[in-house]
């Protein structure tokens, strides 16, 4: 008989096999992509792409997401028409390796960090390039004390301070506190961002926030709240201009636009006020062609 799932903070005690959770992922994994990614940060893309390994399903389901295809609505999609066993996915992640990737990036991994900690368990030794863990920050912390020692770099998003608001898009009205936890532990297993020799990430954290439309107050209260949490000196941020309309509801008419050069602006001037480093966007970048094809059968 299977437990039921409490790995994310949802708690939704599903067993994923009978019964999905919140994040509608069965316990078997189940990949939208595993490819090399030439547009991350340039400190993560480098000049041979990022080891990207895209997990279907999500434990947030944000109402504007632009990944809708793999996070919610995966199950016609071509690579997810079969499960990837455990030995498979430690396979896909050594040929990223092999094709020269400079890291290996697990996005959306929330609701598989417990096969995650047993695959990398077992090949961390021989990997040898950094592990990153890009998530939403909706994490719990149990979870991710499994994979200290196995993560390098932690690539969260920290999206809301407002409960309202984090609620209304993504269903969570404990964002705020949650991240806040959650980026503490993961500040205390990786500790000060650490740019290498040849100008690739190799261990710390790099913040991601989206500055969402009518979002600068409340993406001013997180940028405060997450240098109350971490030395915004010792982690690089960046600040994300790239929000697209063309997913949000019809309903929600406030997300129905782009952000203006003022809101971005006003936001990464707080940034600075605060002390943090990092990147920030052109605001031409502000489209959906950056999405990956996850048409294409890539492993
Ligand atoms: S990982 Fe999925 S099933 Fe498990 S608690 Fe979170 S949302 Fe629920």
């Amino acid at each position: 008989m299977n437990e039921g799932c409490f790995l994310c903070p949802r708690e939704c005690g599903a067993d994923r096999v009978s019964k999905m959770g919140y994040c509608n992922a069965p316990r078997d994994i189940i990949l939208a992509r595993a490819a090399l990614h030439f547009f991350e940060e340039p400190i993560i893309s480098g000049k041979r792409g990022s080891g990207t390994v895209f997990f279907c399903g999500c434990n947030l389901g944000c109402v504007f997401c632009q990944n809708g295809a793999i996070s919610r609505n995966f199950r016609n999609q071509r690579n997810a028409s079969e499960p990837v066993s455990e030995e498979k996915l430690a396979k896909i992640i050594l040929n990223l390796r092999d094709e020269g990737a400079h890291n290996i990036n697990l996005v959306t991994p929330t609701h598989y960090s417990d096969a995650i900690a047993r695959v990398l368990t077992k090949i961390k030794s021989e990997l040898g390039i950094p592990v990153i863990y890009n998530c939403g920050g909706y994490e719990k912390v149990e979870s991710l004390r499994a994979l200290r020692g196995l993560v390098d770099i932690y690539m969260p998003d920290f999206k809301y301070f407002s409960p309202e608001i984090s609620e209304k898009y993504s269903f969570a009205p404990d964002y705020v506190d949650v991240a806040s936890e959650a980026l503490h532990e993961m500040y205390g297993q990786v500790g000060e961002a650490m740019i290498g020799d040849d100008g690739m990430m190799k261990k710390g954290i790099l913040l991601r926030h989206l500055v969402l439309p009518g979002g600068r107050h409340d993406s001013e209260k997180v940028l405060e709240r997450i240098a109350k949490t971490v030395p915004p000196e010792k982690i690089i941020i960046s600040i994300m201009s790239q929000y697209t309309p063309d997913f949000a509801p019809e309903s929600m008419k406030e997300l129905r636009r782009r952000i203006t050069s003022f809101e971005y602006e006003y936001v990464l001037s707080v940034s600075e006020k605060l002390g943090f480093d990092g990147f920030s966007q052109e605001r031409g970048s502000s489209n959906s062609s950056y999405t990956p094809d996850f048409s294409q059968k890539t492993f």
